[in-house]
């Protein structure tokens, strides 16, 4: 037999998140053989998710995590937690009509509120707080802005929205690009790696069985799926699929949907009050209308952590502190001299409509990503779905799943010239 040596144990990547994180708690690899009703495969929110509402519902659950529980999008992500879906509430009852729409409406509100209660309930210390601005870049986007918000707060009895004009704006972010925007104050955000830290803990907690530096290199299908790792095997009657922007070649029949962007996170060095106080008034998160978004708000310690900037290769930039910074620049050219003590790239997966891909491969095999830069709150939602789908109620996993996902021209193979051609074509059109 050929001894496989032991493989080393992985690390977050070097992150402000990181460097913050709450005690990181260390699970073992998996060997030998182990039996349980789910295997979920991936620990980031999906799969954490997943894994802690099955492990409440009574399942036998074994989470199989390729490196370290939040090493993903879940541990280095812009930490936002928006209301609504990835796309607007108009576009939404044009696709699926009113009922349906209405329907993703109050699952996004209650993706938010899971969020906010799983927090509450397992005391998670991610520095949760309330509101997300949005901003326009464009003063043509008024009416739109002001249109969204008056058809949220009459149609949806929504009054958490409200516009704000260019006068206000300029009062809340302290920076002079942006002509109106509508601030939600039910959203809110949070730091992300130590929402998943809190995820896994709360998981172990309620007997979900952990393990770490266990990727999975394939599953088999059938009524006793067995999911194989380099050193060990699950014998499990379901597995959940929670890999999103990392499936690699994991599972082909869902590969061909997404399409996994790298986005970037800088966090300045700690700011005074006062400059936090310009550049966020109220310490909400904010997020503009570029199509290469930027996204930014400030940590529990006074640093701006600022998003901008995605590619579409397998690299990260070499000097990710300086290419995030330019964007950075651009919104708030007062922090010039201001140091840059972190900067990180993480992976997501985009769908070609930019709505989540949820859906079974069999009747036992379940999967949800795809959540196009939407995922603290929908991948947490997801989870509950996904439980909710593997106990025998789908009825609102399949509301998500009926919502048509295209596979991206080319498939797999192909899909990258295609869409980098469109990225950068609105990449472009957002320097114009
Ligand atoms: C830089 C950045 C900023 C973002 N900002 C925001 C934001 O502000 N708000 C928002 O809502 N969303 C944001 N997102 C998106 C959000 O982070 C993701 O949608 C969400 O975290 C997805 O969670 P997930 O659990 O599905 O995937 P992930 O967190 O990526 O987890 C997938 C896990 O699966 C594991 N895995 C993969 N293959 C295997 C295998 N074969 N065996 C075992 N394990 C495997 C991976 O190691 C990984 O840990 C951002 C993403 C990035 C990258």
């Amino acid at each position: 037999m050929t001894a496989i040596a032991p493989s080393p144990l992985s690390r977050h990547v070097d992150s402000y998140y990181a460097a913050s994180a709450n005690a990181l708690r260390d699970f073992p690899a998996l060997e030998g053989e182990v039996d349980a009703d789910v295997c979920v495969i991936g620990g980031g929110y999906t799969g954490l998710s997943s894994a802690l509402h099955l492990a409440e519902r009574g399942y036998k659950v074994v989470l199989l995590e390729a490196e370290r529980v939040g090493w993903g999008a879940s541990g280095r992500n812009g930490g936002h937690v928006g209301t609504g879906q990835r796309l607007d509430q108009h576009s939404l009852e044009a696709k699926v009509g009113r009922e349906k729409a209405r329907m993703m409406w109050d699952l996004s509100l209650e993706a938010v509120q899971t969020v906010k209660d799983l927090i509450e309930k397992h005391q998670i210390q991610c520095d949760l707080k309330p509101g997300i601005l949005h901003t326009a870049h464009k003063a043509s986007l008024r009416d739109e802005y002001l249109q969204e918000a008056e058809f949220l707060q009459k149609n949806y009895d929504y009054d958490a929205i409200r516009f704000v004009d260019k006068d206000e704006v300029r009062q809340l972010v302290g920076s002079d690009n942006y002509h109106c925007g509508t601030l939600d104050s039910f959203s809110c955000h949070l730091h992300p790696l130590n929402f998943a830290l809190g995820l896994g803990r709360a998981c172990a907690d309620a007997g979900v069985r952990i393990f770490e530096n266990s990727r999975v290199v394939n599953y088999s299908d059938g009524s006793n799926p067995i999911v194989t790792t380099a050193r060990g095997r699950v014998k499990a009657k379901f597995v959940v699929l929670g890999c999103n922007g990392y499936l690699g070649k994991l599972e082909p029949r869902m590969a061909g949907k997404i399409m996994p962007i790298n986005n970037f996170v800088l966090a300045t060095e700690p700011l005074s009050d006062e400059l936090c106080r310009e550049l966020i008034r109220d310490d909400t998160a904010v997020a503009d209308s570029l199509f290469v978004i930027n996204y930014w708000k400030l940590s529990g310690d006074n640093r701006l952590l600022f998003g901008g900037g995605e590619n579409y290769t397998s690299r990260f930039p070499r000097d990710m502190k300086s290419f995030v910074r330019k964007y950075m620049l651009r919104v708030y050219p007062q922090l010039q001299n201001t140091r840059i003590d972190y900067a990180w790239g993480g992976t997501l997966a985009i769908t070609l409509n930019r709505m989540p891909h949820f859906g079974r491969l069999s009747d036992n095999v379940f999967y949800a990503q795809g959540y196009s830069g939407h995922g603290v709150p929908t991948a947490t939602m997801a989870g509950k779905l996904l439980a909710e789908a593997v106990a025998g109620t789908a009825e609102r996993f399949d509301v998500m799943a009926d919502y048509p996902t295209h596979t991206f021209p080319g498939g797999t193979l192909l899909r990258w010239p295609g869409l980098v051609a469109g990225m950068l074509y609105y990449s472009l059109r957002d320097k114009l």
